[in-house]
């Protein structure tokens, strides 16, 4: 029985009439960059994170690029972040020509160890972004805290993280602002490219507006350099179509995980996904170690030759990257779980309508390699 990493088909099929009604009104009204779709879905947007302001823009790496430029962050600024993420995160950064500065990340959870943060925060750090990676928080107070009291800013990247909590609040409320992304493989995703920036600072939600826009306000009137970084109407169009199934798709996640969690609970060798008691997570992805790259190896091929989908998350940390070596005074750092993890963490198929069938069926893969 094939069981693919992610079924993007089936989530179209469940929504077609309402899809492709959404698409048609949209090619009728012929207003396709920003307009009232766009206006609509950010005013959803900012209701569902519990934010005053939602700016939609062209995807995930320009939100977190426009808030940091927004910030006036540049260069002679650090920013803090985790070297387990995607490169978005530090291409984000290095392109301010901020210097990216990373910490070491816990076992289990692949979050930022935010007890590392007080080490490397200095004078020069003018953000600290956590990445919510995999779809569960960092464990944010602590983090708050600091950054308040080091005067930084704090912006998640929340890219994989879109209904997700910490204690109670959502993800993309709890910084000074947040970076969406809504590539077609996120739990909340478009037909391409799109992104958002939630934050409650009105200010900074019309800078990242004018940035993302040329530099204007005023159409032809231009106060600074900006970019072009806008979203279609045909993509809000259909994320508002998906918006009021997130919730459902996120609880169908959560409960595949703990199928997971049980089916695998007895494999000695394969550490499963840690889920912290301070929120709800999303599960982006399903996340397990196996004790060497050569096991990892061994399991995926199995996987592989049985159908199923999965795929190294992330094969090499962030500080490690060769892209790395271009930024000048970037000194590598010595992160060992984060470097334990290279080639040895992977995604298991963990998506909204998998069936408890197809979920044995990759346990039973994985058993007949590791148990
Ligand atoms: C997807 C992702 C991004 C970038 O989003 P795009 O829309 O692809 O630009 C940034 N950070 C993380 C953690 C992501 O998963």
């Amino acid at each position: 029985m094939p069981v693919p990493l992610l079924d993007l088909k089936a989530q179209y099929l469940e929504l077609k009439p309402e899809l492709d009604a959404a698409i048609g009104t949209v090619m009728e009204n012929a207003a396709f960059v920003g307009g009232p779709k766009v206006a609509e879905l950010e005013a959803s947007i900012a209701k569902y994170c519990g934010v005053e302001h939602a700016v939609a823009c062209g995807n995930g790496t320009d939100a977190l690029f426009l808030i940091m430029a927004a910030l006036g962050v540049g260069p002679g600024d650090e920013v803090v972040t985790t070297p387990f993420t995607f490169f978005a995160t530090v291409e984000a950064i290095v392109h301010t020509g901020a210097m990216p500065v990373f910490v070491d990340i816990e076992p289990g959870t692949y979050n930022m160890d935010v007890s590392m943060l007080e080490a490397v925060v200095t004078e020069r750090t003018k953000v600290i972004m956590p990445v919510h990676i995999f779809g569960q928080c960092v464990d944010m107070d602590p983090l708050l805290e600091l950054a308040e009291a080091r005067g930084a800013y704090v912006v998640e990247d929340a890219c994989q993280a879109i209904g997700a909590t910490y204690k109670g609040r959502p993800a993309g409320s709890l910084g000074h602002a947040s970076a969406f992304s809504f590539f077609p493989s996120k739990n909340l995703g478009c037909a391409g490219d799109g992104g958002v920036v939630t934050t409650n600072d009105g200010d900074l939600a019309a800078k990242v507006r004018k940035l993302a826009s040329h530099g204007t306000s005023k159409k032809y009137f231009h106060d600074t350099f900006g970019v072009n970084s806008r979203l279609d109407a045909l993509q809000a169009a259909i994320l508002l179509v998906k918006l009021p199934h997130l919730d459902r798709w996120n609880s169908e996640r959560r409960a595949a995980a703990a199928v997971y969690d049980e089916l695998l609970a007895d494999v000695a060798s394969l550490e499963l996904p840690v889920s912290r008691e301070f929120g709800e997570a999303v599960y982006h992805l399903y996340i397990v170690k196996a004790a060497s790259a050569e096991e990892a190896e061994r399991v995926m091929s199995a996987l592989k030759e049985a159908g199923i989908g999965t795929a190294l998350y992330y094969p090499l940390a962030l500080h490690e990257q060769e892209a790395l070596e271009e930024l000048e005074g970037f000194v590598a750092p010595s992160l060992p779980v984060a470097e334990s993890c290279d080639a040895r963490t992977f995604a298991l198929p963990c998506f909204p309508g998998i069936t408890t069938k197809q979920q044995e069926e990759v346990a039973r893969t994985v058993r007949g390699v590791l148990a």
